[in-house]
């Protein structure tokens, strides 16, 4: 080979880009898959034993590599190269996983394979071709289309949680509280406690003159059209109320605003128009400035658990194209979103900050946490997966001996809760929220 075709052939050549709407973006990475389990095998140095050693929710549960992500790329690819059908139990598959991003930080380890992107593109392409989602999913999306939330209750009812909080919200102000459909119907708790804290630290906060759901589930489960529409709306209805920050007190909106509107809207976090936090990283600027003390002794063993969508899936969001040649080198760079960078340091500094807290690490933590099981349409369509996703977490808070756990999503919160309850199990389950309030209020 002469010296200038062996240029020619090092040089990256395919075309691709991160748009998850395009499966053939991914079939490099389906296809790259060496079936080592990096993915499922949370790294040995970090293991103190044989016990909490997966990361895989999917994997652990179903006990099948198909189940695995190393089985979903297989599929994709097969399905991408046109050499594979949708039938009943590919369908499952795609869909019995809680995209927690647990295999994508494992994968990342070695190999820079976008997981978690084919994963989502595998749903879009579900529903494109007429099989996706599930029918658990449907009724989801047909709430949100008439009622504009998930529960399907009363659109007029949204701002009940006010009046109980005891706090009057601004007409206009730079915060914006957005609250999402939780918070504002079956977990009140959370809202009240975010209003109070803001309170508390002197911030006026305002909030969505007719907030509407967040779009989490439609974009989780592939119904990528759905999910735009509302990116396309919420993100207009934030930039005409002038605020600068957007501020969420659920690990999954958090998520949607900060990643998955600007992956919707093509454009990178950063030209949103306004900032995307979560309390505990408001909460965090607030006590390093002085704003708000946390003095009120909380006398418990606490574990924290790091909800999958303030944590590893919560890196910022930049779109992507290049070509790809030898080994899979790009061009340009691309900067890989490999879960490291997630929202780790401030909850656990916020709740180590507080008197009488003893917080005690579970095995699987930050980046390796196992996934409650809840999110992303899991609990909707595979409610028993769910609930052993929660139960499995739970034996890793029984195994460090804490009395409470917290976490900074209402669906974590639910899941754990359900399951706390049913099997009469000695652990307080909280948002960080009402840990927050109770720290400043007593
Ligand atoms: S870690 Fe990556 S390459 Fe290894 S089996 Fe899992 S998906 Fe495949
Ligand atoms: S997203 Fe989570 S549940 Fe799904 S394959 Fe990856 S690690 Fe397993």
């Amino acid at each position: 080979m002469s010296k200038e075709s062996a240029v020619r052939y090092y040089k990256p050549r395919a075309e691709f880009s991160l748009d998850v709407t395009d499966i053939q973006n991914f079939v490099y990475d389906m296809s790259r898959c060496i079936k080592c389990k990096g993915c499922t095998w949370v790294d040995h140095t970090y293991m103190p034993g044989a016990r909490f050693m997966t990361r895989c929710p999917s994997a652990t549960k179903f006990e099948f590599d198909a189940y695995g992500a190393y089985g979903k790329m297989r599929i994709g690819h097969a399905m991408a190269e046109g050499v594979l059908d949708w039938n009943e139990k590919a369908l499952e598959i795609i869909y019995a996983c809680t995209l927690c991003g647990a295999c994508d930080v494992g994968c990342k380890r070695n190999l820079d394979l976008e997981i978690e992107l084919s994963l989502e593109a595998l749903r879009v392409k579900a529903v494109k071709d007429g099989v996706g989602p599930m029918p658990a999913h449907k009724k989801i999306a047909a709430n949100i289309a008439e009622t504009h939330n998930f529960f399907n209750a009363a659109h007029a009812q949204r701002r009940d949680w006010v009046a109980a909080s005891g706090v009057t919200p601004a007409e206009k102000a730079d915060v914006l509280y957005f609250v999402g459909c939780s918070a504002s119907y079956t977990n009140k708790e959370i809202a009240r406690a975010t209003a109070r804290i803001l309170k508390a630290a002197g911030t006026d906060f305002m909030l969505l003159s007719d907030e509407w759901c967040c779009g989490n589930t439609l974009f989780s489960v592939g119904l990528y059209d759905e999910a735009k529409a509302l990116a396309e709306r919420n993100v207009e209805a934030v930039r005409r109320t002038g605020a600068k920050i957007l501020l969420t007190s659920c690990a999954e909106g958090y998520r949607m605003w900060k990643v998955d509107y600007p992956k919707l809207l093509g454009i990178a976090t950063a030209d949103l128009g306004f900032e995307v936090l979560h309390l505990v990283e408001y909460v965090d600027e607030k006590i390093k400035d002085g704003a708000l003390t946390l003095d009120k002794p909380f006398e418990t063993r606490m574990s924290y658990h790091d909800a999958c969508s303030l944590s590893r899936l919560s890196e910022p969001w930049t779109p992507y194209e290049g070509k790809r040649g030898w080994m899979g080198c790009v061009e340009p760079r691309l900067k890989r979103r490999r879960g490291t960078n997630g929202v780790y340091a401030q909850p656990r500094e916020i709740l180590e900050a507080i008197p009488g807290v003893q917080l005690v690490e579970m095995p699987r933590m930050r980046e390796n946490a196992f996934c409650c099981g809840a999110g992303r349409g899991t609990g909707e369509a595979f409610p028993d997966f769910a609930r052993w996703a929660a139960a499995e977490r739970l034996e890793e808070v029984k195994y460090v001996g804490a009395e409470t756990l917290v976490s900074t999503c209402p669906w974590c919160k639910n899941n754990f809760s359900r399951v706390v309850k049913e099997d009469g199990l000695p652990v307080q389950v909280m948002d960080i929220s009402e840990v927050i309030l109770a720290a400043i209020e007593g």
